[in-house]
């Protein structure tokens, strides 16, 4: 195993929802904690992060930095996630590379698999097919920081190595209401329809996609979890394991919000991929399970929208 313990551990992305979550989780090691603000350092601009590095050099590195968004996002901003990815990606793994960095784990997303990949979506899928149209730039950039990972291992004996969540959601997350994700994106028209007594709330979409949704602690607490028990090549998917329609999950958030209204669908919003399904069984197979259910994990993160409006 990879010993933590009093390193010094850089979380790039602290402000996002998962490099918050990690920050959360690390408190609870006994490591040196570096973070750095994007005003000081902007990880798109590869001088301010190799200059950084050369001062800092941390010795261990969670990659949670990234530009996301939810379905719209995605689409409408494709030069920006596909450039502000790649540069992402590549400025801190070669600056990691350069500073003797004991270890790096790069956090990729499970859109990086092909649309039409058998589900549940396994680690081998990556590249077996074309890509959901509709966020195809953000893919093509985690699949390039894989494949650094992978080729810097290869070429340099780097211990680097990525994971593959699936939808995260989470307190900290964005309540954009055209560029969020669809938690959080649900977490708050349904709020803000119980809150001005509408009789009906719209769901884009037509309701029968399959998506999987981990709550974002859990997942920093697998990344933990990996950084000190793996080290391949080879992707791990993090996840639940376990899907449900968008549908069904409109009406759970509906019930935990405490909204009794209709709920429609607009077919003439995107539904994105089918199914998003992630097989965790290498996960489970490396010793570590998802314990937040899809109820507490959106209560807890309705609870944290509320505190936060
Ligand atoms: P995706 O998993 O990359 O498609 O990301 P999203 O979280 O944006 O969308 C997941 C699914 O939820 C898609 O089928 C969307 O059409 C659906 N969805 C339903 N209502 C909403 C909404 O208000 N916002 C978003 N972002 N998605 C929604």
């Amino acid at each position: 195993p990879f010993e933590l313990k009093g390193k010094s551990v850089y979380v790039a992305g602290h402000r996002g929802m998962v490099g918050a979550a990690l920050v959360r989780r690390l408190a609870r090691e006994d490591v040196h904690l570096v973070t750095v603000d994007r005003r000081e350092v902007d990880l798109c601009n590869q001088a301010a992060v190799f200059d950084w590095f050369a001062k800092t050099r941390p010795q261990v590195i969670f990659l949670a930095a990234a530009k996301v968004g939810g379905i719209v996002a995605n689409d409408t901003l494709r030069a920006e996630f596909i450039y502000d990815n790649i540069a992402i990606a590549a400025n801190v793994i070669q600056a990691a590379h350069q500073n003797g960095a004991e270890k790096l784990m790069f956090l990729g997303s499970s859109c990086i698999y092909p649309k039409l990949a058998p589900q549940p979506l396994r680690e081998d899928s990556v590249l077996t097919g074309p890509l959901e149209p509709t966020n195809e730039p953000y893919a093509i950039a985690k699949i390039a920081g894989i494949k650094m990972a992978e080729a810097y291992r290869s070429q340099y004996g780097s211990d680097f190595i990525s994971v593959m969540p699936t939808n995260l959601y989470g307190p900290g997350d964005n309540y954009h209401p055209e560029l969020s994700h669809v938690v959080a994106a649900l977490i708050r028209r349904f709020h803000e329809a119980k809150v001005a007594g509408a009789k009906s709330v719209i769901v884009w979409g037509t309701g029968t996609p399959r998506r999987e949704f981990l709550y974002v602690d859990d997942m920093a607490d697998a990344c933990v979890h990996l950084m000190k028990t793996y080290s391949s090549a080879e992707l791990v998917n993090i996840g639940t394991g376990e899907d449900i329609t968008i549908a069904e999950f409109a009406r759970v958030v509906a019930a935990i919000v405490g909204y009794g209204g209709e709920i429609g669908f607009d077919t003439s919003r995107p539904d994105g991929t089918p199914r998003k399904l992630l097989d965790v069984s290498r996960l489970a197979k490396l010793g570590w399970r998802a314990t937040t259910s899809l109820e507490d994990g959106v209560r807890r993160a309705y609870e944290a929208y509320l505190s936060h409006t």
